[in-house]
């Protein structure tokens, strides 16, 4: 079973890759994001804590992801593979997560890194806004919080990674098709 990392800054373009990869690939796409989503719009306990840090750009407690990612991996024993997609977001969560996946037989096999100015971060999530009308992508300082928070808890990864070997970066300033290809070109080697 196959355990791949979707990273990069907000916007960079991970959900939209996300969606072609596990339908060429028929892994198993476990977005943070969309689960916290879900979790807000069934209007859930968790859901409402999540909603209040979501809205104002700030990340989620470690353990709350943590746990989700657990028991997605748990309940999906027989898939091909998963796609990570916006966790890990910290060291922690990281360091979690290479101790959980050998208790599932695996390890990361490889974090596919989207890279995108931050210039163009703030575009993309508000033409996103537009589009999705999540309230996140709404407001300016909601923004500047969340590429701010990127900088500080999540590229610190970007090392974590460099050093265990199994970084990849792909530039995400580019056309969604010829992103995909590079991301294929990785994961087909
Ligand atoms: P984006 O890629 O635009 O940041 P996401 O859907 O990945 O959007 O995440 C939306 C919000 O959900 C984040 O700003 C954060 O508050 C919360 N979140 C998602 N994943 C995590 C995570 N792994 N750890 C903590 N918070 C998270």
């Amino acid at each position: 079973m196959k355990y791949y990392i979707l990273f990069g800054p907000p916007g960079a373009g991970k959900g939209t890759q996300a969606k072609q990869i596990v339908e060429k690939y028929n892994y198993l796409h476990l977005s943070t994001g969309d689960l916290l989503r879900h979790e807000m719009a069934e209007g859930t306990e968790l859901g409402k804590k999540a909603a209040e840090l979501i809205n104002r750009g700030d990340l989620v407690p470690d353990e709350v992801v943590e746990g989700m990612i657990r028991n997605k991996i748990a309940a999906n024993r027989d898939v091909k593979g998963f796609l990570f997609d916006g966790f890990p977001r910290t060291i922690a969560q990281a360091e979690v997560l290479d101790a959980m996946l050998p208790e599932f037989g695996g390890k990361v096999d490889a974090v596919l890194s989207l890279t995108l100015p931050d210039e163009l971060v703030y575009e993309r999530i508000l033409h996103r806004a537009m589009i999705e009308g999540r309230k996140d992508d709404t407001d300016r300082a909601t923004i500047e919080h969340r590429i701010s928070t990127y900088h500080s808890k999540t590229e610190p990864l970007i090392s974590y990674y460099k050093d265990k070997g199994n970084y990849r970066e792909i530039e995400g300033n580019d056309t969604i098709e010829h992103v995909f290809t590079a991301i294929c070109k990785i994961l087909d080697e």
